[in-house]
């Protein structure tokens, strides 16, 4: 074996399960098939649940440092509607920092405990070898084979392709796209983050680092459709959409400045998923996916790389047997840290998609706003990892 680990994605769930598993002195190798500092869709939102795994992966004072400012105030924008409250008191604040500064500080803290990076690097297949697993790489010198006993699949739910763990490509009118956008500019309260809900999809806004703003959202694969004319980008069909259907929207963006391209992504599949199957660990999106609404992925990813690291801890050689344990483990840890979020996130979503049918509820936050408050505590805002 070449290996003890060997993880495949350097996402959030990736650099915090490798950087676990290199302090237990483990040799791990992690592939990323991205050139850092890259964007992505994203609304880049951390609650403040995650300082204690911050913590324990060398990295809060980096992100303390470079994040936006503190988010203390929920919001929802719907229609003309726009209504605020408190978010709920967790001892910190959560705070939004861009992917383009996440990733590459979470994967240089993974280098400095000793993981392998090997980047830009894609894993094009993984075989069973033995009591382990054999996974072939594309890099730009050549083609090159990794062994390992334990295998982290950490590539995210979104990119179809050849891997075992890559779900089949299917397309579907009522499939989710996400996108996501930085302006410059723009008039949004330095502490607010507003629930975006309008006819066909929801999304979220944050002050991020730097002075930008990320709005980023999700909307049906048909609705978009019906939106575009011809010539029209996705991205510019979206914002004038937005801006159309939400008073809060348009508001914030007026005078504002894209900073960068629209980037698109999905379809997303929001999911419980095994955690550990065919003796492949699988963490962040890959375990299980919150709808977005909720923009808690970030979170999830992180503190799920965490608890894999920590299902591992009192076993030093990887026999199957010992793996088996590890992966029941993890499994329960995961199923307890996240399923209600998963399920509430659905909830809010088919709610947030469908103004018509959250009018109802569009009221009773009006009249007592603390139900926006209730919503973000139930979608795990204040559940640090234990
Ligand atoms: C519109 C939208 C808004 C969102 N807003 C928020 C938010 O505000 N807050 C929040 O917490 N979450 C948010 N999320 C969710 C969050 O983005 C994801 O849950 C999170 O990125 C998952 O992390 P991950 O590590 O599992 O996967 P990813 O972040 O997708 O990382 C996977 C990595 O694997 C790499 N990779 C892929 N294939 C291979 C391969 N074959 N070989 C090597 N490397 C590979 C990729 O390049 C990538 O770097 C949002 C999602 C969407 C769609």
């Amino acid at each position: 074996m070449t290996h003890d680990a060997i993880v495949i994605g350097g996402g959030p769930s990736g650099t915090s399960a490798a950087i676990g598993l290199a302090r237990k002195g483990w040799h791990v190798a992690l592939v990323e098939r991205a050139e850092f500092p890259r964007r992505k869709v994203c609304g880049e939102f951390m609650s403040a649940a995650n300082r204690p795994v911050l913590e324990a992966l060398g990295v809060c004072a980096e992100w303390d440092a470079a994040a936006g400012p503190a988010i203390g105030r929920v919001a929802l924008f719907m229609g003309e509607r726009v209504v605020t409250a408190p978010m709920p008191a967790t001892g910190g604040s959560g705070r939004g920092l861009g992917r383009d500064v996440l990733d590459p500080l979470l994967l240089e803290q993974a280098r400095c405990c000793g993981v392998e990076v090997l980047q830009p690097g894609r894993a094009t297949g993984f075989t069973r070898k033995g009591a382990g697993h054999r996974v072939e790489l594309a890099m730009p010198q050549g083609t090159a084979t990794l062994e390992a006993p334990v295998l982290v699949a950490a590539h995210g739910s979104w990119e179809r392709g050849p891997l075992p763990t890559q779900a089949p490509k299917l397309s579907a009118p009522g499939d989710l796209l996400g996108f996501k956008a930085h302006f410059r500019g723009g008039h949004l309260d330095a502490d607010l983050m507003p629930l975006l809900s309008f006819p066909g999809g929801y999304g979220g806004m944050v002050q991020v680092d730097g002075g930008r703003l990320s709005l980023s959202c999700c909307i049906r694969r048909d609705v978009l459709e019906d939106l575009r004319r011809p010539g029209d980008t996705a991205g510019a069909a979206l914002q004038a959409y937005l801006m159309r259907s939400c008073r809060g929207i348009r508001e914030t963006l007026d005078g504002a400045k894209l900073s960068g391209p629209w980037l698109g992504a999905g379809p997303i599949r929001p999911d419980l998923r095994p955690c550990y199957a065919d003796g492949i660990f699988r963490v962040g999106n890959l375990a299980g996916e919150a709808h977005p609404v909720i923009a808690e992925g970030i979170s999830m990813a992180i503190q799920s790389g965490w608890l894999l690291s920590r299902a591992f801890e009192e076993c030093d050689s990887v026999d199957r047997k010992a793996r088996d344990r590890a992966g029941a483990r993890y499994q329960a840890m995961w199923r307890r840290q996240f399923s209600t979020r998963i399920r509430a996130a659905n909830a809010f979503a088919n709610l947030a998609m469908r103004p018509e049918r959250f009018a109802g509820l569009g009221r009773l936050i009006s009249t007592v706003p603390a139900t926006l408050t209730l919503g973000a505590w139930l979608s795990g805002k204040v559940k640090p990892v234990r």
